[in-house]
């Protein structure tokens, strides 16, 4: 337990003062663990400190960021000092999340989380693709900097799910599908298999995300470690495009 002090000594840490000047009160006596479930996406000013990150678990992390998103889809997201953000987490930065993403515009995971200047780190590429490149920085940011959830982020609609459904041949494009093909034949689904019905892309998207986790734990040995330890989670989510919903899956 550590008290609010604790939390706003610190030259960077001033930013944060108009978020704690409200729950001053209260924050002397609450375990941290609680209090800290309320800092990830909420402090209008400030950043994750190290002690809050670590004070939160990783479900408590997951749950976090699905209040970011119910705030995203109710159109009450969080008033933000990006400038204070900015001047908070220049000494450093420790995000409680990763999270791999679809290159699409339309799937932002700051926006649709709602979360500040170094809450999480993000990783995006077409059809948000497992590669060598991607799993090293997924390690970096859980085994090096300490976050505590891998977040494999597909999406409805995926341009990239549709080019592999659709055997697209296009320059280094071709590479990048053929990691996505495996989802097709993985994919159980009764109806019309073509990119013209949007259940059956999206129902490819889904199984191209539980693939990436599987691929995440079997070509990562670190990351496989940090999860049995339960020092991580690693799963997996769909958004969906129209309704702004993230859709945990596994
Ligand atoms: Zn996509």
């Amino acid at each position: 337990m550590r008290t609010r002090n604790d939390e706003t000594l610190g030259s960077q840490s001033l930013g944060r003062r108009d978020f704690l000047g409200a729950t001053l009160g209260a924050c002397a006596i609450i375990p941290l663990g609680r209090f800290s479930r309320v800092q990830l996406a909420t402090s209008r000013s400030g950043s994750l400190t190290k002690e809050q990150r670590d004070s939160m678990t990783p479900s408590q992390i997951i749950d976090e960021l699905k209040k970011g998103n119910e705030r995203f889809r109710a159109g009450k997201m969080t008033q933000r000092d990006y400038l204070a953000e900015k001047r908070a987490s220049a000494p450093g930065q420790y995000p409680a999340a990763v999270v791999l993403g679809c290159l699409d515009s339309r799937v932002p995971a700051e926006i649709i989380f709602d979360t500040g200047i170094g809450d999480a780190f993000v990783g995006r590429v077409a059809g948000n693709v497992v590669n060598d490149d991607m799993l090293g920085s997924m390690e970096f940011a859980c085994g090096v900097s300490g976050a505590k959830v891998v977040l494999v982020l597909g999406h409805t609609a995926c341009g990239a799910v549709k080019g592999a459904i659709d055997d697209v041949v296009l320059g280094n494009l071709t590479g990048l599908l053929a990691r996505i093909k495996p989802a097709i034949p993985a994919t159980k689904f009764e109806g019309e298999k073509s990119t013209k019905n949007a259940p059956y892309v999206d129902a490819v998207a889904r199984t191209n995300v539980l693939l990436g986790l599987d691929e995440i734990r079997r070509r990562s040995p670190i990351l496989e470690d940090l999860e049995k330890k339960g020092t991580i989670k690693i799963a997996g989510a769909m958004y969906n495009l129209s309704t702004g919903n993230v859709d945990f899956v596994g």
